[in-house]
């Protein structure tokens, strides 16, 4: 015998019974966090501020194309497995699509199409002529061995070969990717092409195959010139600052050490295992060499003198002058931002700051550096490697960390005077000036197909 019988289920039970499930679905979508739907309410903003109609910007909010891929990988144990990889090719509107490929276990379809979008304003933003795009494949890399990443790496890029090339899509590294990812994709792409040499296809490849000087600093580095200059607009420098930096990584760990050169002191780091805090400063010098002399080294394990160990989040609330969130997407939250004391935020990661969190930071007066500003000296001198790879005709380092600095800082100045004149947010600011030249161009070629 059933325990209750539908026909005594009476209506109020039902309606009630309905609501709590739609509660329940509510809270579920409100609690994971859709980087997409964040990108695209500052965007809706960014374009109401700017008092462009719907129509004009509607393009904007869908990528161009999206492809999923399903690549099978002999593991070393001798089995097949299946992983899941997509590239988004959000705009091509100012240029071919560009930017990264990011491995994590936690990657999607969502979080690519909105790195995809942010390559797409980051790139109009920096003034370079691209457009943007991005890859991912759902992968834990720290659980394969060299040659199962190798032949992910090389089956994903058969995948996508038919929608990249030089003149079409360019990649690059992002999270858990490096030169040697590059140098991988770039060999299937040209054996896959008749054995062509097309070094162009890929950007932040080793520079014995064409990789341009500089690059692997370069996001690192754009972080500190669009960090001094923040800190000029408030009379003050470089020298003597206290900054805490999330992540050591390439653009966490490379801009904390060139910070550190240029005289800041760096209260405080982290990495996926833990944060440490020094009051008078850490020795990055040694904490750059324990890093570089093994994988394994980690925050958690680190020792010296004065420092103290902290939560991953430590990082985010020391008393620091300047905060450079540098790991993933979602870190400061409504939450942590309204424990926050730096004064300024420079945004070395994609996307680190929701919506929500933007709202307090912007109500406590703290200047928000947006990553589609902050970090794009990367793809500044992937665009250097490029050119120098069409042109085969290769820089010295100097040059090219000279054109970064000009090409950043002159992006900086046009984003504070857009800032200035709708009185807004740096963010909206960035945003503001990338809709911009992006609806323009679109405008120019017309709306034949
Ligand atoms: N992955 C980097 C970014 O998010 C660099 C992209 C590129 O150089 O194409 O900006």
């Amino acid at each position: 015998k059933p325990p209750f019988c539908l026909k005594s289920i009476d209506k109020t039970f039902f309606t009630a019974y309905n609501k709590a499930l739609l509660f329940v679905s509510e809270v579920k979508t409100m609690s994971k966090y859709d980087p997409y739907q964040n990108m695209l309410k500052v965007l809706d903003s960014a374009a109401g501020k700017m008092g462009i109609t719907a129509d004009d910007y509607a393009f904007l909010r869908y990528p161009e194309r999206t492809i999923t891929v399903h690549v099978p990988v002999k593991m070393d144990d001798g089995h097949t497995k299946v992983f899941e990889g997509y590239r988004v090719q959000y705009s091509s509107v100012r240029g071919p699509y560009k930017g990264g490929i990011r491995y994590h276990r936690d990657t999607d379809l969502g979080e690519v199409t909105a790195l995809a979008a942010w390559m797409s304003l980051k790139c109009a933003v920096a003034g370079i002529p691209y457009g943007g795009g991005k890859g991912g494949i759902t992968v834990d890399p720290r659980a394969l061995s060299m040659g199962e990443l190798e032949r992910l790496t090389r089956g994903y890029t058969k995948a996508i070969a038919p929608v990249i090339g030089p003149d079409m899509d360019i990649p690059a590294p992002d999270v858990n990717t490096n030169s040697q990812t590059m140098a991988w994709i770039l060999d299937t792409f040209n054996l896959l092409s008749g054995g062509k040499s097309l070094p162009g296809v890929v950007t932040g490849k080793p520079t014995e195959l064409g990789g341009s000087l500089g690059r692997n600093e370069s996001t690192g580095r754009g972080v500190l010139f669009v960090m001094r200059e923040t800190l000029k607009k408030f009379g003050k420098s470089l020298a003597g600052t206290k900054v805490a930096v999330q992540g050591a990584g390439n653009v966490g760990g490379i801009a904390a050490q060139l910070l550190y050169e240029a005289g800041c002191t760096i209260i405080a780091i982290s990495d996926s295992t833990g944060s440490i805090y020094s009051e008078k400063g850490i020795d990055m010098n040694k904490f750059t060499a324990y890093k570089e002399a093994s994988t394994k080294n980690k925050v958690a394990n680190y020792e010296e003198e004065g420092i103290v160990h902290l939560p991953c989040e430590g990082v985010l609330t020391v008393p620091a002058d300047v905060l450079v969130p540098a790991a993933l997407e979602n870190s400061i939250t409504e939450e942590i931002a309204k424990d926050v004391k730096a004064k300024i935020i420079v945004e070395g990661a994609n996307g680190p700051t929701t919506a929500e969190a933007d709202a307090v930071l912007e109500e406590k007066g703290i200047t928000v550096v947006p990553d589609i500003l902050a970090n794009s000296g990367g793809v500044i001198v992937s665009y250097f490697e490029w050119v120098q790879n069409l042109q085969n005709y290769y820089w010295s380092e100097e040059e090219v960390n000279s054109r970064l600095e000009t090409t950043i800082v002159s992006a900086f100045e046009t984003v504070w005077k857009c800032a200035e004149k709708y009185k807004t947010s740096l963010r909206l600011g960035a945003y503001i000036t990338a809709v911009d030249r992006i609806v323009t161009t679109k405008k120019l070629k017309g709306s034949a197909i």
